[in-house]
């Protein structure tokens, strides 16, 4: 029987690396290969919704005073500020995803990704995702074409001091190629899920 409950993949690097994208393809690859096997946690969040951005659906967007209420009731699991906003992850939703089993992937803050980690051990996974390069990054920034030349100076910046902290992660992926990157996440998760702690019951049935 399979009763293993499932993995949250916290994965962090600096503005501009692709994270979004690579994790697109990650959970687009997962999904071919196993159906339903993926949960989506939905973020708190107090910034402003952005075009089409519609409340439950890319995040719930909540006050200040409504997300630090949530703090104080325990119903969320970790949060950070990012330029200004709280961003948080809801507890009740990702308990109920990994007691069914599902994986969950998590594009978050470096705290995020340690916090997740301090409160899920086993359960969890840390991948940090750096550039090809700065110049690479910088020309990616640049190649978004909706930042000010500041903001990109800004971000880059930013991006040189949490590159700094990739050690403090489990794994480190390069992005110099967003399937071969994809792969080795891919790679990783499968590497967790065959850990013997985690399938010490599994053994045991054997013995
Ligand atoms: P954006 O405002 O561009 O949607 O998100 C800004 C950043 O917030 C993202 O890069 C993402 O890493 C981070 N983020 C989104 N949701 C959460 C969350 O629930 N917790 C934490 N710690 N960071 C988050």
């Amino acid at each position: 029987m399979n009763e293993r409950r499932g993995l949250i993949v916290a994965v962090s690097g600096p503005s501009g690396v692709g994270k979004g994208t690579v994790l697109a393809k990650v959970e687009e690859l997962l999904e071919q290969a196993n159906p339903g096997s993926i949960g989506h946690s939905i973020s708190v969040t107090t910034r402003a919704p952005r075009g089409s951005e519609q409340d439950g659906v890319e995040y719930y967007f909540r006050t200040t005073e409504e997300f630090e209420q949530m703090i104080r009731e325990g119903k969320i699991v970790e949060y950070d500020k990012y330029v200004d906003n709280y961003y948080g992850t809801p507890s009740e939703p990702l308990e109920r995803m990994l007691d069914k089993g599902q994986d969950i992937l998590f594009d978050i803050t470096i705290e995020g990704s340690l916090a997740l980690e301090n409160k899920f051990g086993d359960d969890s996974v840390t991948i940090f995702i750096l550039p090809p390069s700065f110049e690479e990054l910088e020309a990616r920034l640049r190649g978004r074409g909706t930042e000010t030349d500041d903001k990109v100076k800004a971000r880059l910046a930013a991006a040189k001091n949490e590159v700094k902290r990739a050690g403090e992660f489990e794994y480190i992926v390069t992005n110099d190629d967003i399937d071969r990157a994809a792969r080795d996440i891919l790679a990783i998760i499968t590497a967790e899920k065959l850990k013997a702690s985690k399938n010490i019951y599994t053994a045991k049935e054997l013995e």
